[in-house]
């Protein structure tokens, strides 16, 4: 007997019903974004990308973070695009305000010079917030705790490659504790006295340093003065537990007590860097080569082409900055005795 023909509704209800069909991530991971609601265009470009390029396979939550409460705008807009769960969360005050120790005189004083030198930032009370918020306290949040991993994501960043691997859980496989795209020295203005209180702390607790730790990646004098050289943290895939780890929760606690958010300006970066290269066994930090990423002015973009095609990356390898002058990878992956991607001199200026 004839069949009535099925609807266009109904071809397209089955047809999307059998493609897709994605699994879904099963790793305890999370995104988490730090944003104002004015970021919520810049940020969802970045959301957009995550998903089509990785997350719409996985299907991981995404918490957002903010000292204000996000608008309805801000929280339909992001529930809309991401494929998972979305969470919003408010800031505590007291995690976002001049601790009671810090002589905010002084600290005033410290942003008029600073605006004088015209370093970056130098003037901003509200950055130095988001520095410490991201060194000390993101991870504490209550929507944080039920994860063990978290990729972070910011406004305006590109992915430029397809990531059909579950990233969590290559971590989690690879006993990885942290990962970086890009590496460079910092610039040391804002930073004068971070390593002095640093060595100060490890004389202190001299058992948090693990023997096989990655001190040659941040000093090339066994430890006497900081060679700048840190992750760029705006792109961050790691462990929550390396930041919860007694060793971590005492260096926070003696950095922000020293005052250096606020007496200088102390970035999250080289925070989390150092202390990943302090607190980890090095085989614990992992460089990703095939994610193709961008934030202004930097941009990582695999020279394998082979991978570039594999992966439908849009970018340019010229524009790779890993293993340019100004690069700290490729001290990296000498300390590391890892084997360079064939060709890497043709793109190192
Ligand atoms: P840059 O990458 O160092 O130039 O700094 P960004 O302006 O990108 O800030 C870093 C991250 O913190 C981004 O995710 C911002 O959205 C976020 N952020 C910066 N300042 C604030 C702030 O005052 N409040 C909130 N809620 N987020 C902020
Ligand atoms: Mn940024």
């Amino acid at each position: 007997s004839l069949q009535s023909p099925a609807t266009p509704g109904d071809l397209k209800k089955e047809f999307v019903g059998s493609n897709v069909n994605f699994q879904g991530g099963t790793e305890k991971a999370t995104f988490v974004s730090l944003a104002r609601n004015q970021d919520l265009w810049e940020l969802v470009k970045s959301i957009r990308q995550v998903e089509d390029r990785f997350n719409r396979k996985f299907k991981y939550d995404w918490v957002f973070l903010n000292d204000e409460p996000f608008s309805d705008e801000f929280k339909k807009t992001t529930t809309a695009l991401v494929s998972g769960t979305t969470k919003y969360g408010l800031i505590p005050k007291e995690q976002w305000s001049f601790p009671e120790w810090i002589d905010t005189e002084k600290a005033a004083r410290v942003r008029q010079e600073m605006r004088e030198k015209k370093i970056i930032y130098g003037d901003s009370i509200s950055y130095r917030h988001m520095c410490r918020y991201e060194s000390g306290f993101f991870w504490r949040h209550e929507l944080m705790m039920e994860y063990e991993y978290y990729w972070r994501v910011e406004p305006s960043i590109d992915i430029y490659c397809d990531i059909d691997y579950d990233v969590f859980k290559f971590m989690r496989e690879n006993n990885k504790a942290y990962s970086f795209t890009i590496s460079l020295p910092e610039y040391k203005e804002t930073i004068p006295t971070l390593w002095e209180t640093t060595r100060n702390f490890m004389k202190e607790y001299p058992q948090y340093l693990p023997e096989n730790n990655m001190m040659d990646f941040i000093s090339d004098d066994g430890g006497l003065t900081y060679n700048g050289c840190h992750f760029w943290s705006n792109f961050e895939i790691a462990s929550l537990s390396l930041w919860r780890s007694e060793a971590y929760t005492k260096y926070f606690e003696y950095l922000d007590k020293a005052g250096g958010f606020f007496y200088e300006r102390w970035g999250d970066a080289p925070v989390h860097s150092i202390a990943a290269a302090l607190f980890l066994p090095r085989d614990k930090i992992h460089f990703f080569d095939d994610v193709g990423y961008f934030h202004v002015p930097f941009h990582n973009c695999p020279i394998d082409q082979q991978i570039r095609q594999e992966r439908h990356c849009m970018c340019k390898a010229q524009d790779d900055f890993t293993w340019k002058g100004y690069s700290c990878t490729p001290k990296f992956f000498t300390i590391n005795n890892l084997k360079r991607p064939s060709g890497w001199e043709n793109y190192a200026n």
